[in-house]
């Protein structure tokens, strides 16, 4: 299929809107305008209909693949049912036009409601006081290890390293190093948890902390953790918790409780708010007392009877983000946690675990899993043995978009050789759940009967196989008129 571009649909002249004749006096823009910013040629937009606009992008957003037309898998990620009710409370329009710079007096239900968002997410991760500020996990996961490092600094100490398991969520590294911290890896042990006893002889007077998933990105709950929490504390280090992924503990256990210090948590996939593609995310990140002082500002505070925004916190680590947050995602987590309640949100957790335990047993003959062991709330399958008989992961996550399904996260967490990562989450019912283990049945099936087709798949979409180091090295993202369009500048 040949999807133009809405420039090659230009037609001279044609029109979406017509405007009547203006009737205010044009200015000498020459007078008004620094030359520079004066157009000396028309800007070169398309020419086209309203139809022509509605028809195109209509016609695109039928080719996306999302959480609302199927399944969704995608491990790490949570890609779970939003609940459009989460939608209309963010649209109210109370919430949907205040503005951050309006004074505090005309803004008490929204300051209300992330005052109490705050304290849910404090119960539900066990910790002292919550910052709705960071935008995302890895934001969340800044802020809360220069935290730490500033906490360490106010003590007198000097500690320069972050340890983090082999089997995590590349952020863990990326932001300890982005926080000046050197990076030291832990290996994982044959049950796929911690070796506790490397641990013991990494740890020492320069561990300023570990950054611990838990359950870990292979869905495997990590057994020794009260254990690894005091050896840890005993070297003078903080724990740090990435709860990206809290859908697997909601109600069971809390981070709080396995001696973590710091938490982060993502509102866009534990809570439900609408992601990936880019749009905004939020990651609070939650702290033991001790940290309390370095939180990022302002912090909402109830003072002379009314909500306030505080920014008079000494050792605080400043601002990590304009105003407060992104307010939408933070009322659309509210809602959720409301409209579930402690008991809802529990049977999130048991939904969640049983979902994943379900699949796994039903994939389970045809494809290699690492560790014998019950999962939480995903598993890691290894296609080695595909690849023994000449098909690898990306193929099967390829085949998988021919069969109507998005493919599981694939090469990742690195510790797995030829990893396909399989999240189902608790909104999906046992039908689907049967269909994804039957196309994932078939596939094995092909790959002694048909190779030639996993190899090229996908065959059922607008665009197959991809050239993806091409495009990320070579992208050719611009538009340029003056070169014309060819079917070559388009295609990649
Ligand atoms: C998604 C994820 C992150 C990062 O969250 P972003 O919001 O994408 O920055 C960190 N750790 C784990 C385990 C994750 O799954």
């Amino acid at each position: 299929m040949d999807v133009p571009i809405i420039f090659e649909k230009s037609v001279p002249g044609r029109r979406g809107i017509q405007l009547p004749e203006s009737d205010v006096p044009m200015p000498d823009l020459h007078a008004v305008l620094p030359e520079d910013y004066i157009r000396t040629t028309p800007t070169r937009l398309p020419q086209v209909s309203e139809f022509d606009v509605v028809r195109h992008y209509t016609f695109l957003s039928t080719l996306n693949y999302g959480l609302d037309t199927g399944f969704y898998p995608l491990g790490s990620c949570s890609m779970k049912y939003n609940p459009k009710v989460n939608e209309s409370v963010a649209n109210l329009p109370g919430f949907q036009t205040v503005h951050p710079l309006q004074p505090v007096a005309t803004v008490q239900g929204t300051l209300e409601l992330l005052h109490r968002l705050e304290e849910g997410l404090a119960e539900i991760s066990g910790m002292d006081r919550v910052t709705l500020q960071p935008a995302a996990g890895a934001h969340g996961e800044l802020t809360g290890i220069l935290m730490i490092k500033r906490y360490l600094e106010a003590r007198g100490e000097t500690r320069t390293t972050i340890l983090v398991p082999d089997s995590a969520h590349g952020t863990n590294p990326a932001t300890a190093a982005m926080a000046g911290f050197e990076v030291r890896e832990v290996p994982s042990n044959a049950r796929g948890g911690v070796d506790v006893d490397a641990l013991r002889g990494l740890v020492g007077s320069s561990t300023a902390g570990l950054m611990l998933t838990n359950p870990n990105t292979l869905g495997l709950f990590e057994e020794d953790i009260l254990e690894i929490a005091d050896i840890v504390h005993a070297a003078g280090g903080l724990l740090y918790y990435d709860g990206a992924n809290a859908n697997a503990i909601l109600g069971r256990v809390r981070p709080g409780d396995m001696g973590f210090d710091v938490v982060h948590l993502n509102l866009h996939k534990t809570f439900s708010t609408p992601h990936g593609g880019g749009g905004p995310g939020s990651g609070p990140v939650g702290v033991k007392k001790a940290l309390i002082p370095y939180l990022p500002e302002p912090s909402i505070v109830w003072r002379n009877n009314e909500w306030q925004l505080s920014d008079e916190s000494p050792d605080t680590i400043g601002k990590v983000r304009s105003y407060y947050g992104n307010v939408g995602i933070l009322v659309r987590a509210y809602a959720y946690l409301r409209s579930h309640g402690a008991e809802g949100l529990l049977a999130v957790s048991d939904t969640a675990v049983l979902n994943a335990n379900y699949l796994l047993q039903q994939l389970r003959d045809r494809y290699e899993t690492p560790f014998k062991r019950r999962v939480k709330h995903e598993f890691v399958l290894s296609a080695t043995r595909q690849k023994h008989r000449g098909v690898r992961a990306l193929d099967i996550a390829k085949r998988l978009i021919d069969y109507g399904f998005y493919p599981p996260t694939v090469y990742f967490p690195l510790v797995i050789e030829e990893a396909l990562m399989v999240e189902p989450t608790e909104t999906e019912s046992k039908e689907t759940l049967d269909r994804f283990a039957d196309a994932m049945r078939r596939i094995d099936q092909e790959v002694d009967e048909t190779p030639d087709v996993l190899h090229t798949a996908p065959h059922e979409t607008v665009v197959g196989r991809l050239d993806e180091a091409m495009a990320a090295r070579k992208p050719n993202l611009t538009y340029q008129p003056d070169a014309g369009i060819t079917q070559g500048g388009r295609s990649s």
